[in-house]
């Protein structure tokens, strides 16, 4: 059993009054809060380390170099990468999946060739194509969402041809929770020898992630969603793909040799890493991934699906409250709608309460507009929520009924 007492007090910001009521913080989707032992992991860098990397040979430059590698290791570890070689760090997510579409993308594929996401997919996984569609006429193909929030496997089966070229897929979504067949998916797309990414921004801190047994070629995250500092994030690439794809920002680091006429690039991961990157942030996102692996993964799982399925009985029993999702996998977030109340206004009237969630469209306008909707309230949960969290959510809500009576 996870203590979760102890975990809690890993994290000062839940002691917190927010408007006089205690804090329930349940916008772990947007960031997750960050432990002390991250917090003091940067704190020390600064205090103790600071330095550049890489191109120091004095003492501080090497410790900061050894703790900023360091993280390559333990990041390799986390998600089974082969070589830490596969290891890019950048700026989150959404800097990844930009990363792979600008080098990957443009550099290999071709007007026609189909790229496949789904209908439930974050911005950050639409846009970056749709801008290389612009560029290149390359053809997005869109995996339908069924009414309960699970993908519609049978129409991705039927969306794949010769001229499906990259799917691009997320594992958990961060609207609805689904947890997504993301093995079939990429066993579907190596018997067909088509490269798939998986966005894993609402997976890594809730399960454990394999990249070699799943087999993806991409894989991407944030390292502010699983306990670690903003602005820091992870592009997993197998070995053959990173080393034919060509560098998208050039300057320093990412090369070996430079002249006027002719420039070498460094190999993979560095050659994508120009220029002075965030140091603390990756030192930080270290500790984030000892943090993450003190504890029991079956634990992590079986505590939330706890929670979320203490959210779902509560919440519906809340006359005119709508959960907006209802797949039986399901991890980390429940979004729902209260007949005609604004998400937004739901969002206030919660706060006085204490109650942190998150309103809107969640960076996912095509999936409101299929559930034909312009925003949802979503709740969305971390290691250390617990079920006195949900009934201050519930009680809020309550109130939020009385107001529009
Ligand atoms: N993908 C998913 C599934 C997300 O939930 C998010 C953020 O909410 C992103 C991508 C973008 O992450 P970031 O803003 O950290 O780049």
């Amino acid at each position: 059993m996870l203590d979760i007492a102890k975990i809690r007090a890993d994290f000062p910001i839940l002691e917190r009054q927010v408007h006089k009521k205690n804090l329930a913080y349940l916008d772990n989707g947007a960031t997750t809060l960050k432990p002390n032992q991250v917090v003091e992991t940067i704190d020390k860098h600064y205090k103790e380390e600071c330095s550049n990397i890489h191109r120091g040979i004095h003492w501080l430059s090497e410790r900061a170099t050894e703790s900023y590698e360091g993280t390559r290791e333990k990041v390799k570890n986390l998600i089974n990468a082969e070589s830490t070689d596969n290891i890019v760090f950048n700026s989150g997510t959404t800097a990844g999946i930009n990363l792979v579409v600008q080098s990957y993308g443009r550099s290999q594929l071709n007007a026609g060739d189909e790229v496949i996401i789904s209908a439930m997919e974050h911005h950050s996984n639409i846009v970056p194509w749709q801008m290389l569609r612009d560029e290149k006429g390359i053809v997005i193909k869109v995996v339908p969402v069924l009414e309960d929030g699970s993908l519609d496997m049978a129409a991705f089966y039927a969306l794949i041809s010769e001229k499906t070229k990259f799917i691009s897929i997320m594992y958990v979504s961060n609207v609805l929770g689904t947890v997504n067949p993301m093995q079939e998916i990429c066993d579907k797309a190596n018997e067909l020898n088509i490269p798939v990414l998986v966005d894993a921004a609402q997976a890594i801190a809730h399960m454990p992630v394999d990249v070699q047994k799943l087999n993806c070629t991409f894989m991407v995250f944030s390292a502010h969603k699983m306990y670690g500092p903003t602005g820091v994030g992870v592009l997993y690439g197998k070995a053959e793909y990173l080393e034919k794809m060509p560098p998208v920002n050039g300057g320093g680091d990412m090369i070996l040799s430079v002249s006027f006429d002719k420039t070498v690039y460094n190999v993979a991961p560095y050659k994508f890493e120009a220029g002075t990157p965030n140091i603390a942030g990756v030192i930080g996102l270290g500790a984030a991934v000892d943090y993450l692996l003190t504890f029991d993964w079956q634990q992590v799982e079986d505590r939330e699906a706890e929670l979320i399925a203490y959210a779902h009985e509560k919440l519906e029993q809340i006359p005119g409250l709508k959960i907006i999702g209802t797949a039986k996998i399901k991890s980390g977030a429940v979004s729902f709608t209260m007949k005609d109340i604004h998400p937004h206004d739901i969002g206030t009237i919660v706060d006085r309460s204490g109650v942190a969630i998150r309103t809107g469209h969640h960076c996912a306008q095509p999936l409101m507009e299929f559930y034909g909707i312009v925003a949802t309230a979503r709740a969305s949960f971390a290691i250390y929520n617990t079920k006195e969290e949900v009934d201050q959510l519930v009680k809020a809500l309550e109130k939020v009924q009385e107001i529009f009576a």
